[in-house]
């Protein structure tokens, strides 16, 4: 079987920095238009300065292949609102990145108490600017399968409901809840969904043997919350569009005492998603969530490549090369999947 769609869009990866670039960024352009790129790196994206230093060397790292990085901004606890204006300036400047403070891999310097930056928030609105959230609490009262059910009442409902015209996407939405609450708020609210969320559910990850390289924030949470994320995007809801969340890291941080959450899904994530909605019968709706939603949600033209998704297997390598004589380990290394890219 063949199918033909629209070039898609990564509405939000990590690539790292520094090294492991030559082996992050040419990936991308392989499947993808466009790439909204993560700002939490070692030191935080946090000024136009960094943004534009980052942007070139993604740009050096690209090789043979090419894409559209789009920027963004980490609201860290000092972050300066005026500078958004010039940002907004630049056309690949996308959104503002929000994390809680120590949520997940380089959160250390995200927010305490959202409400406090009202500052940030008005002058997003006022410049049309979205907010991209990593939506979980980090508190110890709060059990880690909860963490985004939580923040959604604790947090970003506050959160919309004081500024009713700020557009917030729910990054890598996990859980039934985050679901229904995307459909209630859309079209101010829509959500990235990963292809390891709809691929897999926390048996994959803590079984009889425990799997490091499925291990990522948001946790995968139980089969109900997989099935409720992969009944949204195939049922051609156009709040939820494609976000790969890859993070890739070099395998002594996800094989150790105290492993880093992260996996590497870039170059295999279009199979994976092609074969979940092949497998609902709903490939009639894979375009819109490739390649459609996401850019309408962002005010951004659909692209006008095109690219070809055959039904022919391919086995996912065990590992990939990484920096500093380390290794990385891709989702499914080692098995076989059954769908591939090709250019049209
Ligand atoms: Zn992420």
């Amino acid at each position: 079987m063949r199918l033909e769609i629209i070039q898609p869009d990564d509405w939000h990866v990590h690539v790292r920095e520094g090294e492991v670039l030559q082996y992050t960024i040419p990936e991308i352009g392989l499947h993808f238009a466009r790439a909204v790129i993560m700002p939490n790196t070692n030191s935080p994206i946090v000024s136009i300065d960094a943004m534009l230093a980052y942007r070139e060397a993604i740009h050096a790292a690209m090789g043979q292949t090419s894409f559209e990085p789009l920027m963004t901004l980490y609201l860290t606890a000092d972050f300066d609102p005026s500078i958004l204006k010039s940002a907004k300036e630049f056309p690949w400047f996308h959104g503002v990145k929000l994390y809680p403070k120590g949520a997940t891999t380089g959160a250390e310097q995200g927010v305490l108490n959202w409400l406090e930056h009202a500052e940030v928030f008005e002058q997003m609105v006022l410049l049309n600017i979205p907010l991209m959230v990593h939506a979980e609490v980090l508190s110890p009262d709060v059990d880690v399968f909860d963490r985004e059910a939580v923040c959604l009442e604790e947090n970003l409902q506050p959160l919309i409901e004081a500024y009713p015209t700020l557009r917030v996407v729910l990054e890598h939405v996990s859980t039934q809840e985050g679901v229904n609450w995307v459909k209630a708020h859309y079209p101010q609210v829509a959500a990235t969904v990963t292809a390891h969320h709809l691929c897999f559910d926390r048996n994959a990850l803590l079984n009889t043997r425990i799997h490091p390289d499925l291990f990522c924030l948001p946790v995968l949470k139980r089969r109900e919350h997989q099935q409720a994320l992969i009944a949204a995007v195939t049922s051609g809801h156009p709040g939820f569009f494609l976000g790969t969340d890859s993070a890739p890291q070099a395998a002594r941080d996800t094989y150790c005492a105290s492993g880093c959450a992260g996996i590497y899904t870039q170059p295999y994530a279009l199979s994976l998603y092609t074969q979940v909605f092949f497998e609902q019968q709903a490939l009639a709706h894979l375009e819109g969530f490739t390649s459609l939603n996401g850019a309408r949600f962002y005010g951004r033209s659909p692209n006008t490549q095109r690219v070809c998704l055959v039904q022919k297997p391919m086995k996912v390598p065990e590992f990939l090369p990484w920096a500093l004589e380390d290794r990385l380990t891709p989702i499914c290394a080692g098995q076989q999947l059954a769908w591939q890219v090709e250019g049209v």
